[in-house]
């Protein structure tokens, strides 16, 4: 009998800065095999609890404009300043080892990828409960200067209007909650048939055994 595979997905998470995706997406690796996150490169300084190769690959401008003309990235965007972008080769290496990936990137970069591969994407909007409960949680996450908080309050308004772009849309009001949800889609989008590869010959055989 045919062994019943599946194409890997690419599952997309956005959100205005502090709205939770960072940790929904820690949660997902923990509890999911077949799962792989793509680490970005930034330009962006490193903040004090983050791990260069962990968190990101920090490099600095000129490093990040060779990578763009050897065409290393499958997306990348400038965000508050500072440049973004999606290493290619980890991502074809992992969607053909049969694992899928996970990315939390911004919607620029959503937006690259959807027109590359709009069939193996997945994307989920995470939205804030409300934007005083976005600045508490830029303030007690404790990671950035006042300057670049209000800074990316500012910028929040405009990422909250790219909801209508994503498949999905989840309000992270609890954190086990939005976890559950998120999982809960990732094994629903699994299960898409054309996602299951050699699904006709195996209802065939079932069918019509030899
Ligand atoms: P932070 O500086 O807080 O880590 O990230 C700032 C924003 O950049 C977040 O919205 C994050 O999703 C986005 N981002 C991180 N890596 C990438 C990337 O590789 N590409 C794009 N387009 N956005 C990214």
């Amino acid at each position: 009998m045919k062994n019943l595979t599946r194409r890997g997905l690419m599952l997309i998470l956005s959100s205005p800065s502090g709205a939770g995706k960072t940790t929904i997406v820690n949660a997902l690796l923990n509890s999911e095999t077949h799962l792989k996150t793509s680490i970005s490169v930034t330009t962006r300084e490193k903040r004090p609890n983050e791990v260069d190769g962990r968190d990101y690959y920090f490099v600095t401008p000129e490093e990040f404009q060779r990578r763009i003309d050897a065409e290393e990235f499958f997306e990348y965007a400038e965000v508050f300043e500072n440049h973004y972008g999606t290493p290619k080769q980890f991502v074809m290496d992992t969607l053909s080892s049969g694992h899928d990936v996970v990315f939390d990137i911004d919607w620029q970069g959503t937006q690259q990828i959807s027109q590359a591969a709009r069939d193996d994407l997945v994307t989920i909007f995470i939205l804030p409960p409300s934007l005083a409960e976005l600045e508490t949680r830029l303030r007690t996450r404790n990671q950035d200067s006042a300057e670049i908080i209000s800074h990316r309050m500012r910028e929040a308004s405009a990422e909250l209007s790219h909801w209508p772009e994503y498949n999905y849309v989840v309000t992270n009001h609890d954190i086990n909650d939005s976890v559950a949800t998120v999982r809960s889609i990732l094994h629903a989008e699994r299960h898409r048939r054309k996602r299951q590869v050699g699904l006709a010959d195996f209802v065939n055989h079932m069918r019509h055994p030899v």
